[in-house]
């Protein structure tokens, strides 16, 4: 009693000390207090600010969220904090409330938000040394170096082409030249022949104005697109969320270029997320040829260092643009103007594990936090963006027109019933490809599934090679002469006799694009084919360089996986043909047909994207299926429309809101459990559905189950979520298996 009394008035004495809030790298939803030594305090701590903090034994990075915090706790328990890092990588309070938003809406731990935002390099506490970012530039040119160009047109054209490049841009980095397709040989080529030199980059901030805008090749735009640019340019300085709904080819990001140039102009910076910016260069490469200001990627190939980089260049301003895939939402852009996510509808803008964020619904929160508009553009918009747009909460711009003089593909579907077929390819199609390739046109051929063959069996008692731990067939990569599973990644050697009978009869079963390349090679002997899947297209800058190939008509025949459908703009391709297409028409998952029909779309959209016609054929066993039909028939929008007044009487999503809880472990009872245990109290306004075992109900061992919450406001939601969330930590089961939070999952 007495000891506690002393504890009372010493605490009572402390009021005056410093405490701070601080965002730790753990799995705990909450914020951590900590106190601020003397020797510590000055100069002041402020929000945003990394600090060394001990954590357990550990001592660890933690970002201040409040300088100037109340301590609720026993004191004598709060630790000091052990360290500052003064080196100027702070993180800027309306960053640092975004976070806060992020961790909010997804009730994520916030320090792992903060940790997935942060470049990997300033989550250590090794101090940093970081080069200044390089540059290349033309040198000036005389007689001599004249005549080496001419040589290089004729001889060495990459070369040549590289150095066009370089030499209209004040500065182009390694990172970008890199993506782009060009490797260092070829710069260090360029630079022994005195033609290039490489400096650091000048940061000086915002130096970008109206008159070096380079403004080349900028298009007349039509009505249509010019509509939509004012629409955007009108507001700069209040939030605004448009969807450009415009078929592939309709000229969405010409609009896009145009409106960014005011923006730009205005001496603000723009960024642009792309789904898979390594998959299209050739978009880059029309931001490169567009502007002349500096341009940051962030994606997933750069290294530690060059992620640094693009992050501070962001932050102090010297970027004007910033490119990048879903995690560059959180770049500290220091004067954002604008934001444009490109291909809005694609699934990789959802992050798929931990902290599971869609780059869209984020960049709109960021967009509304930061008073600026917003652009969403896509040929098959997400349902979710196109009931918002079509009830007027986004401001809703259609593209019906092809620009320029291309025409929009027709599709037709073949139905495989009726076929003599070899090698997966109907008689139809067959014939189509000899006609396309006679007249010297590319064919596009579309089969999403990689390997050689997704299963094999023993043809006499048709044992299948299964994973163990999935229960999932092995898919066969005959080249590596391997089993791998595309579930869990195991891999295994090919039986030579079957285990279960002992013949030798084992035989591959389906295809996969492995496959079909090596049967097109016997089909159409005369024609190069190049296959383009993540299989082939491992090594860095090889698929750059395999879809230059494609363009510069090296090849005739293309065989690819969904990386072939992506933004690609092949000018000779005048037929697409997808080969199997049933898969997806009798998923369980109400999304699987909305995911169907927008990579169908998408894929015949690489048709005929020049002056030639182009033509789609889709195979199918089920030319009936009234989704197809509708879809082929009567286009994408007719069936969007279609499925969102079903999912309205369904009171699915975009019309309710969900949440899913997963949760897996070695043994099949302790997922149901845990879940079941969380329905037995009400949540209001809520209704549960599960658990149930999930789609692939075994997965690397772990058996799966889910819970789904759903509700018709989002209000009502969270506040469950939170309901939930507190009673975890009661649940029996909890310590037996390990579960997630999925706010807005995009696939069960
Ligand atoms: P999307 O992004 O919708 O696929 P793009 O902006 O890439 O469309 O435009 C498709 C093609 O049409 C490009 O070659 C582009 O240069 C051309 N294009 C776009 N807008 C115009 C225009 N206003 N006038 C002429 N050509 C245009
Ligand atoms: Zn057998
Ligand atoms: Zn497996």
């Amino acid at each position: 009693k007495i000891a506690s009394t002393i504890t009372h008035y010493i605490n009572s004495l402390k009021v005056s000390e410093h405490y701070i809030q601080v965002a730790i790298p753990v799995p705990m939803r909450q914020l951590f207090t900590y106190q601020v030594p003397d020797a510590l305090g000055s100069p002041a701590i402020k929000v945003g600010e990394r600090v060394v903090v001990p954590f357990g034994h550990r001592k660890v990075i933690g970002i201040v969220i409040d300088e100037q915090a109340q301590c609720n706790f026993d004191v004598s328990r709060v630790k000091n904090i052990a360290g500052r890092l003064n080196d100027n990588f702070n993180l800027s309070t309306p960053l640092v409330n975004f976070l806060q938003l992020c961790a909010h809406y997804y009730h994520h731990p916030i320090g792992d938000v903060f940790q997935q935002a942060l470049p990997v390099l300033l989550r250590k506490i090794d101090n940093i040394t970081l080069s200044p970012p390089m540059v290349w530039l033309a040198e000036s040119r005389d007689e001599k170096a004249n005549d080496i160009l001419a040589k290089l047109a004729n001889k060495a054209a990459k070369q040549y082409a590289l150095y066009q490049i370089i030499q209209s841009h004040h500065g182009i980095s390694w990172v970008e030249l890199r993506m782009l397709g060009y490797n260092k040989a070829q710069l260090n080529a360029l630079q022994s022949k005195g033609l290039i030199i490489e400096q650091e980059q000048i940061a000086s901030q915002y130096s970008w104005q109206k008159d070096t805008l380079n403004k080349a090749d900028k298009l007349r735009l039509s009505s249509e697109q010019a509509i939509i640019v004012s629409a955007i340019n009108n507001a700069l300085t209040e939030f605004s969320c448009h969807l450009i709904d415009g078929v592939t080819g309709s000229g969405k990001t010409e609009v896009y270029l145009q409106a960014m140039e005011t923006v730009l102009a205005n001496n603000k910076q723009v960024l642009v997320i792309v789904p898979e910016i390594g998959l299209t260069p050739q978009t880059l490469s029309r931001f490169e040829q567009r502007f002349n200001v500096p341009i940051a990627l962030h994606h997933s190939g750069l290294n530690d260092k060059e992620r640094l980089a693009t992050w501070l260049s962001a932050q102090q301003g010297s970027a004007a643009i910033v490119i990048g895939t879903r995690s560059a939402i959180f770049t500290p852009l220091h004067r954002l103007g604008l934001i444009i996510i490109d291909e809005e509808h694609d699934s990789s803008l959802k992050q798929q594990d931990s902290f599971r964020y869609h780059g869209r619904d984020m960049a709109i929160l960021r967009a509304r936090q930061l008073d600026i508009p917003i652009v969403l553009g896509s040929a098959t918009p997400s349902f979710e963006s196109l009931q918002n747009a079509l009830s007027g909460k986004y401001r809703y711009h259609q593209l019906l027109n092809r620009a320029g003089k291309s025409n929009k593909a027709k599709i037709a579907l073949i139905d495989m019933n009726h076929q003599q077929v070899e090698y997966g390819l109907s008689g139809t199609l067959k014939y189509e490809i000899k006609q396309t390739l006679a007249r010297g046109e590319q064919v596009l051929l579309f089969l999403n599934r990689r390997g050689y063959a997704p299963a094999i069996n023993c043809q006499e008692c048709h044992w299948l090679a299964e994973c163990q731990r999935c229960d999932k067939p092995y898919t066969l990569h005959q080249k590596q002469q391997l089993l791998i599973c595309h579930h869990c990644g195991s891999q295994k050697r090919i039986p030579p006799q079957c285990p279960s009978c002992g013949s030798v009869r084992i035989a591959p079963l389906g295809q996969g694009t492995e496959q079909l390349e090596s049967r097109l090679g016997e089909l159409f002997p005369d024609a190069s084919i190049v296959r383009i899947d993540r299989d082939s297209t491992r090594k860095k800058g090889e698929l750059a360089k395999l879809l230059q190939e494609v363009i510069d008509k090296k090849h005739q025949l293309l065989v690819g996986t969904q990386m072939l459908a992506k933004g690609h703009h092949f000018p000779d391709v005048t037929l697409v043909a997808v080969l199997d297409v049933d898969g997806a028409l009798f998923s369980f998952d109400f999304r699987a047909s909305e995911q169907m029909a927008q990579l169908l779309i998408q894929v015949a959209g690489r048709a005929g994207r020049a002056s030639k016609p182009g033509k789609v054929l889709v195979q199918s066993n089920y030319v009936n299926h009234p989704l197809l039909q509708d879809l082929v028939h009567n286009g994408y929008h007719h069936f969007a429309h279609q499925a969102l007044t079903e999912r309205k009487q369904a009171l699915l999503p975009p019309f309710t809101f969900q949440a899913l809880l997963r949760a897996d472990a070695n043994y099949p009872s302790y997922p149901e459990k845990f879940l079941r245990a969380l329905t037995q109290q009400p949540l209001a306004g809520c209704e549960f559905a599960g658990p149930v075992p999930a789609a692939m109900e075994k997965k690397a061992g772990k058996f799966r189950y889910h819970l789904i919450i759903q509700a018709k406001s989002r209000k009502d939601l969270h506040r469950a979520i939170l309901q939930l969330l507190s009673q975890i930590p009661n649940n029996e089961w909890q310590g037996k298996v390990r579960w997630s939070l999925d706010i807005d999952p995009i696939d069960l």
